[in-house]
């Protein structure tokens, strides 16, 4: 694997690519901090489209807040987000959710900015229903902590372009990013909205390379993961 200096190299002109190909991403798309938490453990396993119509939904009945969700009643609540999927599982997380920062804060987000965030984090991955996206993405996008979010998008570029391994765990990736970035949430928030939008139009199970962005050679970190982006590229082009 690659030294330091050369992943840093590399994460940042990925950025300034991505940033000046898409331009500032202005998320996380939500109005308040509560609808982020929210927003946060509705869009597990499935897609924003969803999300968007439950949250429509706990607006129009006023319980798109977590003191709300935590006076709700589960089922109540399951009827509002049908349209996440999972329904019934997502309404007993988001009660887990909202009792913890009911408990933690009486709902206060702002109260929790001071926070150590690594010891935060913890604390949230014991919620139940909470794995490591779901809180990271609470704390960066919700909380205003320094901490990178990891997705599916994110390993399948990071690893197309050299810098992991396809199987890459959770918390590896998460170390190339943040010991390889400035600590700075604004950048955290920036880069991983921009990955998302890499992922979503262009690095797909069958990556469409050839009008993605990011091919470009200097933006590959070994010569394997040029190859096989430059392949993609070709077989499409044979077919
Ligand atoms: S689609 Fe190709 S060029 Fe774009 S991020 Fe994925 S591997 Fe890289």
């Amino acid at each position: 694997m690659p030294d330091n200096a050369v992943k840093r190299r590399l994460l940042n002109e990925i950025f300034e690519v991505a940033l000046k190909h898409f331009g500032p991403r202005d998320w996380w798309p939500g109005d308040t901090a509560d609808e982020i938490v929210i927003g946060a453990v509705l869009t597990q396993n499935t897609n924003w489209t969803n999300v968007e119509k439950a949250i429509v939904n706990l607006r129009k009945a006023k319980k798109l807040s977590l003191s709300a969700v935590d006076r709700a009643r589960e089922q109540t609540l399951a009827t509002l987000i049908r349209p996440s999927g999972y329904f019934n599982l997502k309404a007993k997380r988001l009660k887990a959710v909202a009792r913890f920062f009911a408990d933690r804060c009486n709902c206060d987000l702002a109260a929790l900015r001071g926070e150590d965030p690594r010891s935060f984090r913890e604390e949230l991955l014991q919620v139940y229903g909470v794995g490591e996206e779901t809180a990271d993405s609470i704390l960066l996008y919700a909380l205003d902590m320094p901490i990178f979010v990891i997705d599916a998008y994110t390993k399948r570029i990071a690893s197309r372009h050299g810098l992991c391994s396809a199987d890459v765990s959770y918390g590896d990736l998460q170390k190339v990013f943040e010991s390889n970035l400035p600590r700075d949430r604004q950048l955290f928030n920036e880069y991983h909205a921009l990955i998302v939008e890499v992922g979503k139009d262009f690095c797909r199970p069958k990556p469409r390379c050839e009008s993605c962005p990011l091919f470009l050679d200097r933006l590959f970190l070994t010569k394997g993961s040029l190859r096989k982006a430059r392949q993609t590229v070709c077989l499409k082009s044979q077919a």
